[in-house]
């Protein structure tokens, strides 16, 4: 076994690690191309590094490609981004034909990659029409959507059907987020890496180091969520409850976020975040830079409970990184945190600050159900939300797709 399979084989087990190898038998050196639009930033990219070369230890013969574009292409695609998460998005035609025309020459540039692959994963909407534009492709093309299309802008959406449908297959987070197409389609939630940075054990010292740092005290609970500054996040209910709690208990609160960028709106939340938590020694806003992991590691495990407290969230890795942690959850009753936090059992789902203060000042009071749920949660990541049943699932789905006409597939 490979040194990096050997690594996960430690976490997982060896069971885990042979099926991914059966699996990937009938697989061995078929060409497979990635095609998404950044190598850093945001969910896709830090999936992608981890799963491409988890895919390549198991025998895949993998390229990662972006395609990127000028500002035209980006205001175009921010655009769908818009539109498919349901605001009104009216997208003016040069910008489509921006959009297009950046395809139509990268799909030049990588004429012959596209061709020859056996296996072709297109992420979300930057670069779907590439399809169209490779009439003498060899390969089976899947169109991987990490969006939720639950409640599209239909013009946007009707728009992108005309790109996607022609695919062999795609692939969603969770149902909810699908819109019907005529193609198989295929539910795979995405996943942490127990061995990067965010989420590799840590020494005692490391998180203890963390109290000193940000002037925390260690001998008071400490609750955090760690998230953008995005309403929908809710970091103001996140002090709402926080406050609601303190009325009884002694407690901080950490609220930690990426530092003012160029979203203008991050900023004026965080603007909002600041006058909400006045001059409350007690709460802690933590800008950190956007390769802080090891830091956001620390912090999470140094905290007693997690808050998610979104009102609207896709799939909410900050929540499979806490419950890794042997963190208890309280999250906001909506998106993919619903399939993380059984309610109960791997945390709580809440609707409102009064409902997450209820719960934190449950878990504060009863230890042994906080240790208990927090084991739990961790249990659930392992047999759900890592890296290891990703690529089962990618794998499982290509036998589907290559060898799914045979009666028997002998693994
Ligand atoms: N994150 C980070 N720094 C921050 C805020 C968030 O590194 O200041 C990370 C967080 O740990 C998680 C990801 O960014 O890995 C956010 O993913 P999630 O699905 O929770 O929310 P999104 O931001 O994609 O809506």
């Amino acid at each position: 076994m490979s040194a990096l399979l050997e690594q996960y084989a430690k976490i997982v087990g060896d069971d885990v690690i042979d099926q991914l190898r059966q699996l990937a038998m009938r697989l061995q050196g078929m060409k497979v191309v990635h095609i998404n639009s950044t190598r850093e930033g945001g969910g896709v990219a830090e999936i992608l590094s981890w799963l491409i070369p988890l895919k390549r230890e198991v025998g895949l013969d993998v390229v990662w490609e972006i395609i990127t574009g000028e500002q035209d292409f980006y205001q175009c695609t921010k655009m769908f981004h818009n539109g498919l998460q349901g605001n009104q998005a009216n997208i003016p035609e040069s910008l489509l034909e921006a959009y297009e025309k950046t395809n139509a020459g990268y799909a030049d540039a990588m004429r012959e990659v596209l061709r020859d692959a056996d296996f072709v994963v297109i992420h979300d909407p930057q670069p779907a029409p590439l399809l169209g534009l490779c009439p003498d492709r060899r390969g089976k093309w899947v169109w991987r959507c990490h969006i939720d299309l639950s409640h599209p802008y239909r013009p946007v959406w009707r728009y992108l059907r005309s790109h996607v449908e022609h695919y062999d297959a795609s692939i969603w987070s969770l149902s909810q987020f699908a819109q019907p197409l005529s193609h198989p389609m295929y539910l795979i939630p995405p996943s942490i890496d127990p061995l990067s940075q965010k989420n590799r054990d840590l020494y005692p010292g490391e998180v203890n180091a963390v109290f000193d740092r940000y002037g925390l005290n260690p001998n008071i609970p400490l609750i955090t969520q760690v998230s953008r500054f995005d309403r929908f996040k809710d970091p103001i209910g996140v002090v709402q409850a926080y406050r609601l709690v303190r009325e009884y208990t002694p407690v901080q609160l950490v609220l930690a976020g990426g530092g003012a960028s160029d979203d203008p709106e991050g900023e004026e939340v965080l603007r909002e975040v600041r006058a909400e938590a006045g001059d409350d020694p007690n709460i802690h806003i933590l800008l950190l830079p956007p390769d802080a992991h090891r830091e956001i590691n620390a912090i999470q495990r140094a905290s007693d409970i997690i808050l998610q407290k979104s009102t609207r969230e896709g799939f909410g890795l900050t929540v499979t990184e806490a419950m890794w942690k042997g963190k208890p959850v309280i999250g906001g009753d909506t998106g993919g945190i619903r399939l993380q936090v059984v309610n109960h059992h791997t945390g709580f789902l809440v609707n409102t600050p009064e409902g997450a203060a209820l719960r934190i000042r449950y878990l504060l009071k009863n230890r042994d159900n906080l240790q208990e749920i927090g084991a739990k949660a961790k249990q659930f990541v392992k047999s759900n939300f890592l890296v290891t049943r990703h690529l089962r699932d990618y794998l499982t789905l290509m036998n589907a797709i290559f060898h799914g006409t045979l009666d028997r597939i002998d693994l």
